[in-house]
């Protein structure tokens, strides 16, 4: 039986081509890439596709990306989307990487739920041809969505995949893949907005920021989709909780690095996280950031705690001049 690796995310066009060549009875391995960029349901993108996979009869490998990935965000050989996307370095990876589960598994093939002109960057025929160059598998990457829109493929031409029963659709509605998901049976799939934290204006902004200020490591990464953020003049960052959710998650995240905690003493009050600061002015800052988010309503001063057991006298950051800048 002929192998054949599939990029997975658990969307639905992945799922669909997927479908289609095991109904050419090829002998299908998943493939996944969880990004610190995803946004994800509750349960997780991982899930998501091993769940679909699950669905589908086919294994999984999940592969999660973490600072070679970080590194290619910062420096894009072939340049960023709209936002902070680089998208044609981002599947050249992944597809370098599938490569390599190619080898290892005998598969003759890689193939995708990927639409001809859905994604700006993407999935352009001229940005397909670089991306199937750069990652080693020109002829090799099958896309049975569209793939009567392109060359035919190895796959194709070698009679492993028959070109007849592959398909047309292209651009960017979602009408036809819909209507394919209803006639082969699949109703459970996933909303198809999730996807890259990358495409998101205020996130890339935040990213971008964050880079300036060599701020690039996993842990960065993660905090920058919670809280408020605030560059101090010194250059520490200030993250200051918006909810119950957020301050849980902020709290987690401090004890695991060189960041201290700061919370208001005797009002409701957020968690306020300050890294790479230099001294007690910083300290000082980031605890009136706590008390201007907190109930704290009067004009007097108010005692914050800080991670070291200590305890500073803050006022709300309104009441003091200063140069804090809200990312
Ligand atoms: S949207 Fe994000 S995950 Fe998708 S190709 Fe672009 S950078 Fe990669």
């Amino acid at each position: 039986m002929v192998k054949a690796i599939a990029l997975l995310s658990g969307g639905l066009d992945s799922t669909l081509a997927v479908k289609l060549m095991l109904e050419q009875r090829i002998n299908v391995f998943a493939l996944n890439f969880v990004t610190p960029f995803c946004t994800c349901t509750k349960k997780g993108c991982r899930h998501q596709a091993a769940v679909m996979a699950e669905k589908l009869g086919v294994k999984i490998k999940i592969i999660r990306l973490k600072k070679e990935y970080i590194d290619l965000v910062k420096n894009p050989s072939h340049g960023y989307g709209k936002n902070m996307n680089p998208c044609i370095d981002c599947r050249i990876f992944m597809f370098s990487k599938a490569r390599k589960y190619m080898d290892e598994t005998g598969a003759l093939f890689v193939f995708t739920g990927e639409v001809l002109g859905e994604r700006p960057m993407s999935q352009r025929r001229n940005a397909m041809r670089i991306i199937e160059k750069e990652s080693g598998l020109e002829g090799r990457i099958l896309r049975p969505l569209c793939a009567k829109h392109l060359k035919p493929t190895a796959p194709e031409i070698e009679g492993t995949v028959d070109r007849n029963q592959l398909l047309t659709i292209n651009g960017r509605s979602r009408k036809p893949q819909i209507s394919l998901a209803k006639e082969k049976g699949i109703d459970d799939y996933p909303c198809p907005a999730g996807g890259c934290r990358l495409t998101d204006p205020n996130y890339a902004k935040r990213l971008k920021e964050a880079f300036e200020h060599a701020e690039d490591t996993l842990n960065d990464i993660i905090l920058l989709r919670y809280g408020r953020h605030f560059r101090l003049p010194s250059g520490a960052k200030v993250i200051v909780g918006r909810n119950e959710g957020e301050n849980k998650i902020l709290s987690s995240i401090a004890a695991h690095g060189d960041i201290l905690l700061l919370e208001t003493k005797d009002y409701v009050g957020p968690v306020t996280l300050l890294y790479n600061y230099e001294d007690v002015e910083d300290i000082q800052l980031a605890a009136n950031l706590c008390l201007t988010y907190s109930d704290y309503k009067g004009e007097k001063t108010a005692e914050v705690e800080i991670g070291d057991n200590s305890e500073i006298l803050a006022i709300p950051l309104s009441t003091k001049r200063t140069e804090v800048l809200r990312i």
